[in-house]
């Protein structure tokens, strides 16, 4: 059906327009989660904001479900939409830098390490995510967190102004002086209020070398380990990051053969501030135990940006429970080792990411990501590659997540949550700001023309 409406639309695009069965298709409709499998009607591939008006103007009057792929990293695929119209933004990956003012306008199609690319060259970063190749818009407008976050928030706290196409196909500035209401909803509301286009972020003096990266035990020792991330991370100064996780140890080269797919814990560390008091920080974590690999040095920030990369390979098959944590406990600790010992892959992980710091210090209110009590998130992450071993995997990530979740806020986030994950699940992500965001929806978007998202849609 949508083939014969196409040509309506074909004059007035520039980007290619990609059909089943057509190159480059595959690309576009698959994403990094191999549990998704679906099939848009057509792709855009957009080239710029005329492309975006001319698709959500085009499916507004024929009616069509649009659907927005920025990295496509989202765990329950919500970039790729059956029979849907995707507007594919990848190739609008442009980032400007004004050092001087220190701030960089990045094109929504950008992944996360072309922004860092770019701000490096001057010696700046903004709040980034952990894997490079995840794209900034889904983490934007999900909130975002990374190695920066304990210095300067949550990556949407960061944001100074959006350029949005809305429901009319109109574009629009929002920004604290335009369009307020707008502008606090997609600080953590998702897609829901129309495409975004452009994101302009502050940016902050880090690197270009930094000290990073991981130190990884026997299993044998997590204990131990752990006990030196709970007390470390308790007293951290926000310069330094800390992650704890447990997994079969991957065949990384920097790991010795015989501990390759044997169960290992490990602590990734980045100090963003001076080289000297980074290597003093971290230095307990190099002296403890006996280590089995050991690649915490200096090093560029933007290598520490992209050190998880090939842990995460898009095609593989995913499935998380995720909880934000107002402390560690020892009898969490407990917990998290008995179940890390369950893991169903050799790509399965439990990870500990430490956030507290500057996203506690803003109100509540100040934005719709909310979640300002959280000073931990636990990922339980499953991750296999045969389709016959999904039920195990799954079973395995929510039974932990069950054992694990009495230690929550009660919150969780919204960019880690599942395919299965039902409306009370969104609510826990979006706490109180839940209500404020239902009202911003009915007003930019009333006919709930954006819901490929965890959608508000107060009905
Ligand atoms: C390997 C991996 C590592 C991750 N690490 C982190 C991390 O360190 N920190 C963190 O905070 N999160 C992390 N995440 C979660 C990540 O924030 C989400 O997966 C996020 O949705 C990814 O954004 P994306 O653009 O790639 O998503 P996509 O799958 O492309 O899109 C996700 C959602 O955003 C909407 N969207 C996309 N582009 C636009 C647009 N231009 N305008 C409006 N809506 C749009 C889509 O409609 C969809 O609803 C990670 C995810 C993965 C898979």
């Amino acid at each position: 059906m949508i083939g014969e409406l196409l040509d309506g639309l074909r004059s007035r695009v520039k980007g290619p327009i990609v059909l089943p069965g057509d190159d480059g298709y595959e690309g576009s409709r698959t994403v990094w989660n191999a549990m998704i499998d679906r099939r848009p009607a057509a792709v855009v591939r957009c080239l710029g904001t005329a492309d975006v008006i001319a698709c959500v103007q085009f499916a507004r009057a024929n009616k069509l479900l649009l659907c927005m792929k920025g990295g496509g990293h989202n765990i329950a695929g919500l970039a790729t939409a059956d029979d849907a119209l995707m507007l594919d933004m990848s190739l609008m990956r442009g980032v400007w830098v004004d050092a001087k003012n220190r701030v960089a306008h990045a094109q929504a199609g950008c992944l996360l390490g072309d922004v860092d690319r770019e701000t490096q060259v001057h010696g700046l970063a903004t709040v980034m995510g952990f894997v490079s190749l995840t794209g900034i818009a889904g983490l934007t407008l999900g909130g975002g967190f990374g190695y920066l976050t304990r210095r300067w928030g949550w990556t949407s706290d960061n944001v100074t102004g959006m350029d949005v196409v809305t429901a009319e196909g109109k574009v629009v500035r929002a920004s604290s002086e335009e369009n307020p209401d707008l502008f606090w909803g997609l600080r953590g509301g998702g897609g829901n209020f129309g495409v975004v286009t452009g994101i302009d972020y502050a940016l902050h003096p880090v690197g270009p070398e930094i000290v990073g990266g991981v130190v990884a035990w026997p299993a044998s020792e997590a204990p131990g380990v752990l006990e030196l991330f709970r007390t470390m991370a308790a007293k951290a100064a926000p310069e330094l990051t800390l992650v704890a996780l447990m997994r079969p140890a991957p065949p990384a080269p920097w790991l010795p053969k015989e501990i390759h797919g044997k169960p290992m814990v490990a602590i990734l560390a980045c100090h963003s501030g001076p080289l000297e008091e980074g290597e003093k920080a971290v230095a307990p974590i190099k002296a403890f135990g006996k280590p089995v690999g050991d690649v915490l040095v200096r090093r560029p920030y933007a290598q520490m940006q992209s050190l998880l990369d090939a842990t995460q390979p898009k095609g593989r098959r995913y499935y998380w429970k995720s909880e934000y944590l107002p402390s560690i406990e020892p009898a969490l600790v407990t917990k998290y080792i008995e179940q890390a010992a369950r893991i169903r892959s050799p790509h399965g992980a439990m990870i500990l990411f430490q956030m507290e710091g500057a996203l506690n210090q803003l109100d509540e209110g100040h934005s719709a990501v909310g979640n300002r009590d959280a000073h931990y998130a636990l990922n339980v992450a499953a991750a296999w590659d045969d389709p016959a071993e999904d039920a195990a995997n799954i079973e395995w990530a929510r039974s932990a997540w069950n054992d694990l979740k009495s230690f929550s806020t009660g919150g969780t986030y919204l960019n880690f949550l599942t395919e299965d994950e039902g409306p009370e699940r969104t609510a826990a992500a979006l706490g109180r700001g839940l209500k404020r965001l239902a009202e911003i929806k009915k007003r930019w978007d009333p006919e709930n023309m954006f819901r490929t998202n965890r959608n508000i849609f107060p009905g």
